[in-house]
């Protein structure tokens, strides 16, 4: 269905999307900035789950780096993303949307646990669904929470929305001269170590038949244009397609 349009999609968004200018953290005025782009997605009648990645907060492998111990850096870089799924859940309601954020990490204090058939049941009744905590496990990260996620709730498509406007055959920051593909294999991706989500949840959304659309969310209104396939993008797909 990617040049059509979707029925339920996923949209995953790095934690560093909601600091803004700030060097970390979150800055409420950034996350009520994309809280409007995500309700204007959803206003199209989009049945929406969301992912938000916890690195303006906390990452495992930096913890690790400085000596700490890495399952337990990076259970402290899963609570980070229940933060900032909580940050985008207050903005979304301000703004009248109705969500639930369902946590791999249970803490019945501030969320629902992860149950699939309830989830389905909140998209069936106009609600975003933000999953948190990834896929609640150490050594991963929450693009493979997203693409588990995808998966299960048979989402049309993972929109990632990142600060690049696609995937280049080099680094666009450093490069002159590089190409963004327009569209590009899973098998492409993962042969030349391309840098667009990480090994597992490339190959979770290869078997599982789920495009992957890259795309910049710092670009103002892009969400919507993205999903009426007039934005600038790059869609990893199956080869073919
Ligand atoms: N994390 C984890 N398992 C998961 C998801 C996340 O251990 O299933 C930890 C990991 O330490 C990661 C951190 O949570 O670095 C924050 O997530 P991520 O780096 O994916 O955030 P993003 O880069 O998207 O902001």
């Amino acid at each position: 269905m990617a040049n059509g349009r979707y029925r339920r999609v996923l949209l995953k968004l790095s934690g560093e999307v909601l600091m803004g200018d700030q060097p970390f953290g979150i800055d409420p005025d950034t996350v009520a900035r994309v809280a409007a782009e995500v309700k204007a997605a959803k206003d199209t009648g989009l049945e929406l789950c969301l992912v938000i990645g916890g690195g303006n907060i906390f990452r495992g492998m930096a913890g690790a780096a400085k000596g700490m111990d890495r399952a337990q850096a990076d259970y402290m870089g899963m609570l980070a993303t229940v933060m900032n799924a909580l940050a985008m859940q207050n903005a979304l309601e301000q703004l009248g949307v109705q969500t639930r954020v369902q946590s791999a990490i249970e803490m019945d204090k501030v969320c629902e646990p992860v149950i699939r058939r309830r989830a389905e049941r909140h998209l069936e009744k106009g609600r975003i669904v933000i999953f948190a905590a990834g896929v609640g496990a150490p050594y991963f990260t929450t693009d493979s929470g997203a693409a588990l996620r995808a998966a299960e709730m048979k989402c049309d498509a993972l929109l990632k929305g990142t600060s690049v406007d696609g995937v280049y055959d080099a680094d666009p920051k450093k490069v002159v001269t590089a190409k963004r593909y327009q569209t590009l294999s899973y098998d492409r991706v993962l042969s030349d170590n391309l840098k667009v989500m990480d090994a597992s949840a490339v190959a979770l959304c290869r078997d599982n038949a789920i495009p992957i659309v890259v795309f910049s969310i710092r670009e103002q209104g892009n969400i919507l244009k993205v999903l009426d396939q007039s934005g600038t993008f790059t869609v990893v797909q199956q080869e073919g397609n």
